[in-house]
């Protein structure tokens, strides 16, 4: 255990946190004590039945003691107790000073950029999330905001593009989803930080999760998540998360979610605490298994997208920034049509979008989460149309693989086997 500090951060107040290892911290939710980072002016709940569950403070307002307002908490739009618990217990585990819950991922991104203003200038990845590609777009047609996509994994394609007076906000997704492109996250923020003082580095940490990944740990100012993902793990809310690493920043960002409303709801909160409490073993079960996929494939000759693999060219860099390789992985079959039935063959991984969740999924990301991209520009960022993207869940992997097996055979892509049964008559 060991005591951190977060003054160097450039915070106003230093905050002391007793630190247990990862998978410790994220079960582990005080409800009793100051020992979380604090959110603000009484905005860290305490619950006075020390309930071991936090309880769902369903309302829209909270009385106050006086003419004068001055109560913790006074309209729910502005600050909930459960809302506050969640924020205290992500700030934890994400490294951030403080953290924010909001409706969705997408909405996380939208509040950042909102930071943005007018004639500045965003430089993003050439690989992104279907969802954050949109955004940016409307951004750029709507907002006189102009953005520039870049391949993030060259340092100096980011670096070309930096405008030291323009530059804003510099959004990395890493490793990128689908094609697990890595971005060299200390490097990038470095560039940035002494090109463009102003200019903020945001990485949207979906893939990895607090638990594999903290970016604000290497130099970035704003991490956000899809709350959606693999935080509450089961499919069953959305919502969105946003760390910064400055209170500065901290209160930018919430000036925006209290102007906008767009805050967790108190029930989607809880749900989300609830989830989160086993993102650690989730994590470890789900990555175990993508790596045994991921083995298989590899061995049956496929082109796998895994950086987990040793082969992929950005292993290393990937695991000097993460504890592991998640379990997100695509592979290319060379064959749209094949990649098809392939996916329509599988009976146990279910064919949807997004990813994160306790059960496994298959997708073609071109069809499906990423088709809000234009055909054009997805095949300008060599985005291969027969991409199957795989999301491992945490089922016994020897029927994932005697499915994704049976599928591909049944597809076309191996060859049938013989069976043993009739080949010994
Ligand atoms: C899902 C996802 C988002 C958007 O989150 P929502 O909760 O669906 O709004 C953003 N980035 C990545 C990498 C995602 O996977």
């Amino acid at each position: 255990m060991t005591h951190h500090t977060s003054s160097a951060n450039g915070c106003t107040t230093p905050v002391t946190i007793k630190r247990y290892r990862p998978a410790t911290e994220i079960v582990h939710i005080d409800t009793t004590s100051d020992t979380a980072p604090s959110q603000g002016p009484g905005s860290f709940a305490k619950d006075p039945y020390h309930a071991a569950s936090v309880p769902i403070y369903q309302t829209a307002t909270f009385k106050q003691p006086g003419a004068n307002g001055s109560g913790e908490y006074d309209y729910s739009r502005s600050g909930n107790p459960t809302r506050s618990h969640v924020e205290s217990h992500l700030a934890k585990i994400m490294h951030a000073q403080r953290a924010f819950v909001v409706s969705s991922g997408m909405t996380a991104l939208d509040a950042i950029l909102r930071l943005v203003k007018a004639g500045e200038h965003i430089i993003a990845g050439d690989d992104l999330y279907g969802g954050t590609n949109r955004l940016l777009t409307y951004v750029a047609t709507h907002g006189d905001v102009q953005v520039t996509h870049v391949d993030t994994t060259q340092p100096l394609a980011v670096m070309e593009s930096l405008d030291p007076v323009k530059t804003r906000l510099v959004l990395l997704e890493t490793p990128t989803n689908p094609l697990i492109k890595i971005a060299d996250i200390p490097t990038i923020a470095n560039l940035v930080h002494r090109t463009c003082p102003g200019a903020f580095v945001v990485v949207d940490n979906t893939m990895m999760s607090p638990y594999l990944q903290k970016p604000l740990d290497m130099g970035a100012d704003i991490v956000y998540h899809s709350g959606t993902k693999y935080l509450s793990g089961h499919h069953d809310l959305m919502a969105g998360v946003i760390g910064t690493k400055t209170t500065a920043l901290a209160e930018k960002v919430y000036h925006v979610i209290n102007a906008t409303g767009c805050g967790l709801s108190p029930f989607d909160s809880w749900l989300l605490l609830r989830g989160v409490k086993t993102l650690a073993v989730r994590m470890e079960k789900q990555q175990a298994n993508a790596q045994r996929i991921a083995s298989f494939l590899l061995e049956k000759g496929f082109t796998v997208h895994y950086p987990g693999n040793p082969a992929h060219p950005q292993y290393q860099l990937h695991m000097s920034m993460a504890r592991g390789p998640g379990a997100v992985l695509s592979f290319e079959t060379g064959d749209v049509t094949l990649s098809e039935r392939i996916v329509e063959a599988t009976k146990l991984w279910g064919i949807s979008v997004s990813f994160g969740c306790v059960n496994s999924l298959i997708s073609m990301p071109c069809r499906m989460s990423h088709a809000s991209i234009p055909a054009h520009v997805r095949q300008q960022r060599a985005l291969p149309e027969d991409l199957i993207r795989l999301c491992v869940g945490i089922e016994d992997p020897d029927d994932l693989l005697d499915d994704l097996a049976n599928a591909l055979r049944v597809a076309g892509a191996l060859p049938p086997v013989i069976n043993k049964a009739t080949s010994k008559q």
